[in-house]
Parts: structure tokens; sequence; C-alpha cells
């Protein structure tokens, strides 16, 4: 049996992180992985969709570059090439993690490890090689128990899955989950994309640009129903506008194989009808990673969706097991998931902790991008807050214009009395790196007048908080004041 201080059963964002940091404190740690390191961000969320959309994003810079005096003829995408530059950056940063790992001397063992006591797990041979070709990936142990592992602390990063659907047809070929779709050697030529949380809008927005024929069928009345509604109704205009059909209210009742090939998609809501796609991409909701992993053997409890329930220091039900990332449902985001890591392994190795959930950021990468962080407007009125809200317009800024950028806006939510930031709210291009100042401006409580105090560089996409913090004041530069009443 080999012995630890710290076992980390799943190598994504919470548990390779979670190891480092445990290591880098002094203690002797072990990584089970049953797939490749990086878990489903590296390997089938973050990474490989931003890397196609990044291919999306030159294309389409491409498609529209005689707007900006340059001469491109004749261009296409080969996605055979999109794919395979998508595969060498997943394999380039999953070697990188594995690096990281034994350089900090934390000791990988490849295999679906399963609780057989609170603080020992057998290993057995991991079922399914990852494959990029939507093969299955979550299979069970195939083989019998080849090594046990035991520790004085573990904690369980196990992440999440795609949650199927539960609809009949919902098992056709060519019905995809998220991770099916890495699978697609070609583009759709008529997609349908049940979900527009981040994970449906950001295929169809992808799919779309390489010219797929997208239909977004959401249950809810927006696009991206957890941001302000604003931006929802945005994306949704967009998307419109770029040719997207989007149907909100709407839900797929059933799939069936519809004539040559193609499957036939029925829709209910106020314009119930039928539609034909070549692919359905299942992009609704994700389930705990917890198959197979004998957490009733040690008792470890889980909430009605299955999802292991921890205190505010990460413990489980059960002592010396702790759990981090997806797997605990908290907020389904990789950086999540590392700060969580960070937080458990400080305190198992007996330091201080600090979790802190009162700025999350989140970005979605459609076009145009989506960012986030605090309260929306909605939920800044429902906590009881009085508040002011400053928005300003990317159309209105210089450095927008010389890109070539001008949709969306920010709007930033702050209290009326204080003019404190509860939250920053981004559609436009760059949001997900202009919302880190949102998220700062957050984390030091700063005001409106900070912000609009604060001297930006011009011209760049930066001077857009600052300008809508002026908005918010009432003192407004470059869009015109509001007229008094
Ligand atoms: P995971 O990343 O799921 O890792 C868990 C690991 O545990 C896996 O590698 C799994 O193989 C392994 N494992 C499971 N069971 C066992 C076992 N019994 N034994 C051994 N190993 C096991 N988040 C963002 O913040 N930004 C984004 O842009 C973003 N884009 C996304 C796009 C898509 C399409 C998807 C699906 C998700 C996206 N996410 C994004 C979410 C992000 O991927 C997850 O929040 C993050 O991966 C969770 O990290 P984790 O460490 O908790 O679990």
């Amino acid at each position: 049996m080999l012995e630890f201080d710290l076992l980390v059963i799943g190598g994504g964002p919470g548990g390779y992180v979670a190891a480092i940091r445990a290591a880098q404190r002094g203690l002797r740690v072990c990584v089970v992985e049953k797939d490749r390191p990086g878990g489903v961000c590296l390997n089938w969320g973050c990474i490989p969709t931003k890397a196609m959309v990044r291919s999306a994003e030159v294309y389409h810079a491409l498609c529209t570059a005689a707007e900006f005096g340059v001469v491109a003829e004749n261009v296409r995408y080969d996605f055979a090439v999109v794919r395979e530059r998508r595969d060498a950056v997943v394999t380039e940063l999953a070697d990188g993690v594995a690096g990281l790992l034994e350089a900090n001397g934390v000791t990988l063992i490849e295999g679906h490890a399963r609780f057989v006591e609170p603080t020992v797990v057998e290993i057995h041979e991991a079922g399914a090689s990852p494959t990029f070709d939507g093969g299955p990936r979550y299979a069970a142990p195939a083989g019998p128990a080849v090594r046990r592992v035991c520790a004085r602390d573990v904690i369980v990063a196990t992440g999440s899955v795609p949650a199927q659907l539960p609809i009949p047809g919902a098992e056709l070929p060519g019905v995809v989950t998220s991770d099916g779709a890495f699978g697609l050697t070609e583009v759709p030529s008529r997609l349908v994309v049940i979900g527009g949380s981040a994970v449906g809008a950001e295929w169809a927005s992808l799919f779309a640009t390489y010219g797929a024929e997208v239909v977004v069928v959401e249950m809810r009345n927006r696009l991206v129903p957890s941001e302000d509604d604003e931006v929802g109704e945005a994306l949704g205009r967009s998307f419109r506008r770029r040719g997207i059909t989007v149907l909100t209210g709407a839900t797929v009742t059933a799939i069936t194989e519809g004539d040559g090939g193609a499957l036939r998609v029925s829709i209910a809501g106020p314009a119930a009808h039928e539609l034909d796609a070549d692919i359905v991409l299942v992009g609704v909701g994700r389930r705990p990673n917890t198959a197979q992993l004998g957490l009733e053997v040690v008792g470890v409890e889980t909430d009605a969706r299955g999802f292991i329930e921890v205190d505010d220091r990460l413990r489980t039900s059960v002592e010396h097991v702790y759990a981090i990332g997806d797997v605990t449902g908290r907020a389904l985001l990789a950086h999540v998931a590392s700060h969580q890591g960070v937080a458990a392994a400080d305190m198992i190795a007996g330091h201080g902790a600090h979790l802190d959930y009162s700025v999350i950021p989140a970005a979605t990468f459609t076009h145009p991008e989506i960012a986030s962080v605090g309260l929306t407007e909605d939920a800044a009125r429902a906590a009881g807050h009085e508040v002011v809200i400053a928005k300003f317009p990317f159309a209105a800024l210089g450095r927008a214009k010389t890109v070539g950028e001008t949709e969306g806006f920010v709007k930033i939510i702050a209290g009326r009395a204080h003019r404190e930031v509860l939250g920053v709210h981004i559609i436009g291009p760059s949001a997900s790196d202009l919302i880190a100042e949102g998220a700062l401006a957050m984390s030091l409580e700063a005001t409106l007048e900070e912000l609009a105090g604060t001297i930006h560089a011009h011209p760049t996409l930066g001077e857009i908080g600052m300008e809508a913090a002026m908005a918010g004041l009432g003192l407004p530069v470059h869009i015109a004041p509001r007229k008094k009443r």
C-alpha cells in the first residue's frame, strides 16, 4: 500500500492546483487521475472551446478584412486544422500540468480511484482512454484493483459530467453533448443547440461563425439566464442579427429520425413546431462525477442532486475527507475549483485559508463576449439595495471604433448611498479581460468615484469602466447627459 499525507482524487483545475499547493506546503501528495491531467477544463471545456473560438475569430476577421482595407480573397477554413490546432494546444497544456506536478514532487497515478475506507482508495485501471472522437470517457473502472493508496487526508475533486436529457431520442446518433461536439469532424449544416446558457451559447456562436445554420432552444425567457437581463436580451438580439434562430420559452420534447438521415426535433412552447437538424447539441446542465467512487461505502453525504455536501472549510460529512470544485456544485467554474483547491490544501497543511465567494467573475466566449461579476440589477434590488445604474456603450468608445467592435455595453450596479460597486456586467469586445477591473473594484470595495477618478490609458477598451462610472455619477463626458425632467 502506498502512503501519503494527502491523496487528491481528480487532476482537474481543483485537484491539480490543490496538489501543487499542498506539496509546496511540505506535504507528500498523490493525485489519482483516470484521464489526462487538467480535467474537464483543460481537455473538454475551457481550453479546447477557446482554441476553436480563436480560429473562428481569425476566420471572421478575414471575412470582414475588406472593411479594414485588407484584401483577403477566397477565405475559407479547414476544420481539420482547426481541430488539430485545438488538440495541440490541449496536449501541450496537459503535458505542462503533468510537468508541474512532477516538478513539485507530486506523485501522479493513472487510474480510477474508489474508496474502500475513508482514507484508503483502491486504484483500478481506467475504463476508456481520452479521445476527441466523442467516445465514452466516463466508463466505469475496467480492470481489477491494481493497488491501494492511503493518506492522512483525502480531497475529492472528481468534477462533473454532462447531464443527460430525459427526452425520447436523446440517445440517437447525431445527438451529442458538449463532450461529443469535440468529436465532430465537420461543421454541421443545420445545428440545434438545446440550452442557451454559457456552454450552449458558446457552441452556437462558434458554429454560426463557421457558417452552420444554428437554432438555439432555451427554456427560459432569454439567453444566458444567469446574467443580467439586459445582457441576455442584447445577446439574443446580436445572435438574431447574425442569423442564429433563438427560441426562448421553448423546450425540445423529442428527437426522432427524420428524412435522409436528418434528425427531427420537436419543439414545444409559444411557437410549437418541428425542425430538421444534422446535429443536436445538448448543452444543458452538469451532474457530479461520482460514479463508482464508493462515496456510499464510506458515508460521504451528497445533496438531492448528488453533489457532495461540504461545510465552509470544504469538509465533507466524513472526517479527513474534503471535496472541492464542480463535484460540490458550488459554482461550476474552473477558477472557483482552483480557489477551493488552494484553500483546502492550506487548511490541510495547517495554514490559515482564505475562502471567499463574494467576488466570482465569469466569462462566456460568444461573439460578442460576455463577462460579469457580482450582483445583477434584479438580484441587487431583490437583496434590498437601492441602486444606481452606470452604463456606457462600446459604440461611444474611441478604441472600440478603431478595432471595429462597437457592439455592446458595460453596466455597473452601484449602491445609491455610497456608490460602492455591487456588480459589473459587460457584453462586447474583450469582455472576458475587462471584467478583471470589475472584480478588483469589488474586492477593494471601490466606488463609482474611484473608478471614474482612476486615470485609464487612452485609447483603450479599458476606459469603458471609467466612462460608465462617470455616467453613473451623472457626469458623462463622451455620451450626452440624460435630460433632466
Ligand atoms: P474537472 O475539471 O471535472 O476534473 C475532474 C477530474 O477528475 C477529471 O479529470 C476526471 O477524469 C477525474 N476523475 C473523476 N472521477 C475519478 C476517479 N474516480 N478516479 C480518478 N479520477 C477521477 N469554466 C471556466 O471557468 N471558464 C470557462 O471558459 C469554461 N468553459 C467550459 C466549457 C465547457 C464546454 C465545459 C463543459 C465546461 C467549461 N467550464 C469553464 C467549467 C470547467 O471546466 C469546470 O468548472 C472545471 O473543469 C471544474 O474543475 P474540477 O477540478 O472541479 O473538475
